[in-house]
């Protein structure tokens, strides 16, 4: 900027200045529908200001600032709150979470909060008992750490409950289910059933008999495919039950990680949100990426177009596309780029074929889509990083917000390629502990130098990358005080003594509230009217008993969310 320049922006900025004030001074300042008063306000705008008041107009911020200023928009019709040194911040966001399967994952026969695997049977077999007319037991929840040791997800386990109807249990990470006889007979699944592509049947040790385990989405499919289809209905219940869920956690905003269109019989999740919103009742800010379906290749890319048109409208925003790309480590399905450490002819797999993935990313970037991939393993990480550079080659830069999910491991030469291709590293930091995944069963699979290569959170917020949170419920809490409380202590927050988790890559606490707000605002493109607190903004809220900053890191997930607001109407809890 020249100084002539310079004294131009300076005499706009003072006229503006003065503009402002003398409109001030005519206009009567706008009365509130609600003031919010008394309260530590962490704005998160970009300064990172502090105020005490927040008012609200037609469910909009009109005004941020002191107590005493914020008196000028209290009128007779003003209801006006005083939080007592209560903490407010804007509502919290989610930017990968499954709602509609997670809320009928919770309707059914769960397992999540099963101690180990003694307690998931007695609980199985309750379902069974208490079901006596079901033609099938269908519940999910169950975890690779109830099977550390000698026991696996056998069916027989399952068929020494109930042989007579099919047991279906899904793992809590969507990955795998554990089913019994009953459940393959019905699926079809025998001795001379091939692994589908992208799949793999679990066999008993030695032969090819079916042991019980159906992993990734492909061989999950054999199942799912031979059940009744899940109605609207069903998955409006599931949806209602998520959003009471995300509003007690004060969550207003999310990315549906993997929406489903309607497929014959099945009802889709951009149906079930619509429905919900036409029926007033979606009180939940969504962003759906729309599941990329790897048996579908390049043309399905008109139906997805097709379907965002349709969809997209007021809080339902169906733009994303959703690469659910490899697997898991657990399971040996994360894709890595040299192989499992104990078991050196395993690489992982690939849910999309390579050369789908990189045709069909700059395709859908160029047709405006944000593009979320899912990836565990550093290889698939690396294929997510080189479809999302070819993007930008193919079409140039553009506002795109690609955001890759998890990020387990990240090769070292691919941590600064997130800030270069503006690529947003997304993380469950919930994930980022010392636990029976990190200390036991992964190790060994991956040997010492890559366990340090783990949720590289720290490293790529150093880059100066944008890096944001979502849970992944319901494979794990939703909770984002849980979330923000382990991105800074990499501790169990339910108070195990394990050791801190990769201290290196521990986070402030406010780059930890910036995961669950602004920064995942920007991830759902909605930082321009969510996020933060700032004047013009909705007045999308979350009231927390205790000012964060004021208590120990270990205290974080005690806080308790008092009252969570959308556009200033009360969603949960009270003032
Ligand atoms: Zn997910």
């Amino acid at each position: 900027m020249s100084p002539f320049q310079l004294l131009l922006s300076v005499l706009a900025t003072s006229l503006l200045l003065v503009g402002c004030s003398r409109d001030e001074q005519d206009a009567p300042a706008p009365l509130a529908d609600l003031l919010l008063t008394n309260a530590k306000v962490y704005t998160m705008d970009a300064e990172r200001t502090w105020a005490e008041a927040v008012a609200i107009r037609d469910g909009r911020i009109i005004f941020v600032g002191s107590s005493a200023d914020a008196k000028q928009h209290t009128g007779s019709a003003t209801k006006v709150v005083d939080l007592g040194q209560k903490m407010l911040l804007p509502s919290f966001q989610d930017v990968h979470i499954h709602p509609i399967s997670g809320g009928l994952a919770y309707l059914s026969c769960t397992l999540f909060d099963e101690p180990d695997l003694d307690a998931a049977l007695a609980k199985i077999a309750r379902c069974v008992a208490d079901n006596p007319d079901a033609k099938a037991i269908v519940g999910a929840g169950w975890g690779w750490g109830m099977f550390i040791g000698e026991a696996t997800p056998d069916k027989k386990l399952l068929d020494a409950i109930d042989s007579s109807r099919p047991l279906i249990f899904g793992d809590g990470d969507g990955h795998t289910l554990w089913v019994n006889s009953a459940a393959l007979a019905l699926a079809g699944v025998t001795k001379d059933t091939p692994d589908p592509e992208g799949g793999e049947i679990g066999r008993e040790e030695g032969s090819s008999e079916p042991s019980g385990t159906l992993l990734e989405g492909p061989g999950m499919d054999l199942m799912w495919n031979s059940l009744p289809a899940t109605t609207l209905e069903q998955k409006e219940q599931g949806l209602l039950y998520a959003q009471r869920y995300l509003h007690s956690l004060g969550i207003t905003a999310i990315q549906d990680a993997m929406a489903f269109l309607a497929d014959g019989d099945e009802a889709g999740d951009l149906d079930t949100y619509r429905s919900l919103q036409e029926k007033d009742q979606l009180k939940l800010r969504v962003r759906a990426a729309i599941y990329w379906d790897p048996a579908k290749g390049l043309a399905q890319i008109e139906a997805i177009k097709a379907a965002s048109k349709e969809f997209s409208k007021g809080r339902l925003q169906a733009t994303s596309v959703k690469f659910w790309a490899d697997g898991i480590l657990e399971t040996h399905t994360a894709r890595l780029l040299e192989p499992y450490t104990d078991k050196p002819d395993a690489l992982g797999l690939l849910m999309v074929p390579l050369e789908d993935m990189m045709a069909a990313v700059p395709l859908l970037d160029a047709a405006g889509f944000q593009i979320h991939i899912h990836a565990i393993g550093d290889g698939t990480v690396r294929y997510a990083l080189d479809a999302i550079e070819k993007a930008r080659e193919t079409n140039g830069v553009r506002d795109a917000r690609p955001l890759i999910a998890h990020t387990q491991l990240v090769h070292p030469d691919d941590i600064g390629r997130f800030v270069e291709l503006q690529t947003i590293a997304t993380f469950s930091p919930y994930w980022a502990i010392s636990d029976d995944y990190t200390a036991v069963i992964n190790p060994p699979q991956l040997g010492e130098e890559r366990m340090k290569t783990m949720y590289p959170i720290a490293e790529v917020l150093a880059t100066g990358a944008r890096v944001a949170f979502g849970s992944d419920w319901s494979v794990s809490t939703a909770d984002p005080l849980m979330g923000i409380e382990t991105a800074v202590s990499h501790l169990d927050p339910d108070g195990s003594t394990a050791p801190v988790f990769m201290p290196e890559q521990r986070i402030s606490l406010d780059a930890a509230i910036a995961g669950y707000t602004i920064d995942a605002a920007f991830t759902n493109f909605l930082d321009a009217d969510t996020g933060s607190v700032e004047v013009g903004k909705y007045a999308d809220l979350v009231i927390l008993s205790d000012n964060l900053f004021d208590i120990p890191t270990a205290q974080i997930s005690e806080a308790k969310v008092l009252a969570t607001l959308l556009e200033g109407e009360l969603v949960y809890g009270e003032y």
